[in-house]
């Protein structure tokens, strides 16, 4: 039975490397029947994020890859927080500890701290020197009678078998060689991220697990608990990592790989999936516009290299105006997207400067339509150029007064077309023949007067565009006070 896993930390929010490890996790469940599950890690009590636990989960929700299995979902193995499953860690750790495979350790941190500084100052790397390994059982009940502070330590012993990863063949680390024993549980009473994770893939009954690969060195200490203990390891799969197009490390600086903000920017999720399994290996094809299914059919492990996968954020808008023509042209993805830009109106236009009109489902699918191949997102449809679609300009009656005979002429012209109900009045062509019957004005000054009059730019986009999307009622609208 094919179980996969995502295990976050909740110490900051999704980003899109995360959505990128949970999205091959999730492919990967579907692709073999299996099941994926998100399990948070959540052991390191004083890095948590307020916030960050529930919008994980809502993100993923959110982004079309919804966990089978979660801690709001619940499940069989569960809990799925691991600060819910102290106990478990606590029992593996006393286990360990009774196999002699870890030990308690008194070191103080003042002593800890001098090592470090001593290893530093002979240019060495620091390491714990495994000194508690050598403590008497005599000693050790009485320390623990005083309540001395205390973790517990797994040793390391040398001689790791290597192992068969699925995307970077055999690998090992010998990890005893440079690193000393490594906490397994803390001061605390709270377990370190090695056995946490160790426990709840050999409980959880995870089959493979596909995680990044700054985590390939670690495996090997995994392993050497998994044979202490006894258990039968998960198959392991390192994904490489997902890079900024240069090569350099994702940035999470300016907080734009967030999920959050590519939300809020109106990013459709299947394009920030499909430009994210664009950019890597794993599939089939790299044809832009996939949908979850294709992705999931396209998907072969086989093809995934260990070539770090560079991220092209510029070709972001390119993906998204694929999908949201897709989902224009979905009836229900576009009521969708229909309730989507009404709230952003309503947000962004207050209610004196909005005319209610632009509220009407009708008219907002309209502009959709319209706009669809386009626009690459939402947010592009409030942006200044298309304030004209919501907002009635304001044009002054000095401006009004300033205007030349001639230009009332061409907007009464206009305004006699829109009037008869001849639709077509909108098409380039027609707004042609307009110009030349108003007299000696160039096509370019006409443009300039309706443009003005529709929408208040100087520049935008073009008149019969904006005809088009306004319909005649508004045209005529606005053009009235013009020919007045
Ligand atoms: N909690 C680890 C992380 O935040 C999980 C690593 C793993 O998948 O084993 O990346």
């Amino acid at each position: 039975e094919v179980r996969v896993r995502f295990a976050p930390s909740p110490t900051g929010f999704l980003h899109l490397g995360g959505l990128r490890t949970a999205l091959y996790n999730y492919i990967f469940a579907k692709k073999y029947g299996g099941s994926f599950i998100l399990r948070l890690e959540d052991t390191d009590q004083s890095r948590l994020v307020p916030g960050a636990a529930e919008s994980i989960e809502d993100m993923l929700e959110w982004a079309g890859v919804p966990p089978d299995e979660s801690p709001r979902r619940g499940g069989p193995v569960g809990p799925y927080m691991q600060s819910q499953r102290l106990d478990l860690y606590g029992q593996t750790a006393r286990q360990l500890v009774e196999s002699h495979h870890a030990y308690y350790c008194f070191c103080s941190s003042q002593r800890l701290d001098l090592l470090k500084k001593e290893a530093l100052r002979t240019g060495q790397t620091p390491r714990y020197d495994n000194r508690c390994r050598h403590l008497q059982a005599g000693q050790i009940r009485e320390k623990l009678s005083r309540a001395v502070p205390h973790v517990i330590r797994f040793r390391l012993d040398a001689g790791v078998e290597s192992f068969q990863d699925l995307i970077f063949g055999r690998s090992h680390h010998e990890v005893a060689q440079v690193e000393g024993d490594p906490v397994v549980i803390k001061a605390d009473g709270f377990p370190t991220y090695h056995l946490a994770n160790i426990v709840d893939d050999h409980y959880m009954r995870i089959s493979h697990v596909l995680r990044g690969s700054e985590w390939l060195i670690s495996t090997s200490k995994h392993l050497l608990m998994y044979r202490a203990l006894g258990w039968q390891p998960p198959t392991f799969a390192h994904l490489p990592l997902l890079m900024n197009k240069d090569g350099t490390k994702l940035s999470k600086r300016q907080g734009d790989i967030f999920i959050q903000s590519f939300q809020r920017d109106g990013v459709l999720p299947e394009a920030l999936l499909d430009i994210t399994t664009h950019c890597g290996s794993g599939f089939n094809t790299n044809r832009i516009g996939r949908q979850m299914d294709n992705l999931i059919a396209e998907f072969n492990p086989s093809k995934i290299t260990t070539h770090s996968a560079l991220l092209d954020l510029e070709k972001l808008p390119e993906f998204n105006r694929i999908h949201l023509r897709h989902r224009i042209e979905d009836e229900e993805q576009c009521q969708l997207l229909v309730a989507d830009l009404q709230g952003r109106i309503q947000r962004s236009c207050t209610a004196e400067i909005r005319d209610e009109r632009v509220l009407h489902a009708d008219y907002i699918r309209r502009v959709l339509h319209l706009r669809k191949g386009h626009i690459s997102s939402l947010k592009e449809l409030l942006s200044p150029a298309y304030s004209y679609l919501w907002v009635r300009p304001s044009v002054s009656s000095q401006q009004v007064a300033a205007l030349t005979t001639e230009a009332q002429h061409i907007a009464s012209l206009v305004l006699k077309y829109v009037g008869c109900g001849d639709s077509r009045v909108f098409a380039r062509c027609r707004l042609m023949t307009l110009a030349k019957q108003a007299r000696d004005t160039k096509y370019g000054d006409v443009m300039k007067l309706l443009r003005l009059a529709l929408s208040g730019l100087q520049q935008g986009p073009s008149v019969a565009e904006m005809m088009v999307s306004l319909g005649p009622a508004e045209i005529r609208h606005r053009l009235q006070k013009l020919s007045q």
